[in-house]
């Protein structure tokens, strides 16, 4: 069984979709840290992306791998933590927009995914990887609140950010990625929308597991 869940930056995708994985037993795959990790080699490696004889060798030289407990391992590196920082974040969507590497990464995706019942999240999970996903979940959420939450996460982990900064970099990233040409963000005819912006991660959680169970 595939659970596709779509939707913008820091719409709660990545915690609804890990603790809904973990209610259900099912493997949570999640493809924005693969994009991610794809970003942070081209950093590494100093890749142009104005050249795809270089991008095309680039990505037959990564090797992405997924631990049971969420750790992603770049060419046999835990990149988990460092994927998650800004100069990744501020070049990911500029990355994700080359159809080379989307093809890439959808290929991987479907592979990992197949002889397992999968929780996968992102941004064309519905509409591109899995068309025919049992269940097609579409979050959304005011960007305010969006930027809130992920404001608040950052404090936490101790990263030194603005509000501000925040709330530009999620309108960039959201105009990026729903205007590429290839995949776009966009929600499948058929998806189930869930407006998170009033509702706990509980509640949301709730909402995809009614959902499954048939009490929708
Ligand atoms: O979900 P997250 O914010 O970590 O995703 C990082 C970036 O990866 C997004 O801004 C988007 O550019 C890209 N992405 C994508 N397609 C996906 C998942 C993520 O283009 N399926």
């Amino acid at each position: 069984m595939i659970i596709a869940i779509d939707g913008p930056s820091a719409s709660g995708k990545s915690t609804t979709a890990k603790l809904v994985a973990k209610k259900l037993n099912f493997l949570h795959i999640d493809t924005g840290a693969m994009y991610r990790a794809v970003t942070l080699y081209f950093l590494d490696h100093k890749v142009s992306l104005k050249n795809p004889t270089q991008i095309q060798h680039s990505l037959d030289n990564i090797d992405l791998k997924l631990s049971t407990d969420g750790k992603l391992f770049l060419n046999g590196r835990d990149v988990s933590e460092t994927i998650r920082e800004n100069p990744v974040t501020n070049f990911v969507s500029q990355v994700s927009s080359i159809s080379a590497v989307r093809d890439r990464m959808v290929d991987l995706q479907r592979k990992l995914s197949r002889n397992h019942n999968v929780v996968m999240e992102g941004r064309d999970i519905g509409t591109r990887v899995f068309p025919d996903a049992d269940y097609k979940i579409f979050i959304v959420a005011d960007v305010d609140i969006r930027s809130k939450r992920r404001y608040l996460e950052m404090r936490e982990k101790g990263v030194k950010i603005s509000y501000e900064s925040i709330l530009k970099d999620l309108i960039e990233r959201d105009r990026i990625d729903s205007t590429r040409e290839h995949s776009p963000l966009k929600k499948a005819d058929d998806a189930i929308v869930i407006d998170t912006t009033r509702l706990t991660i509980e509640e949301q959680v709730e909402k995809i597991i009614d959902i499954v169970q048939g009490n929708h």
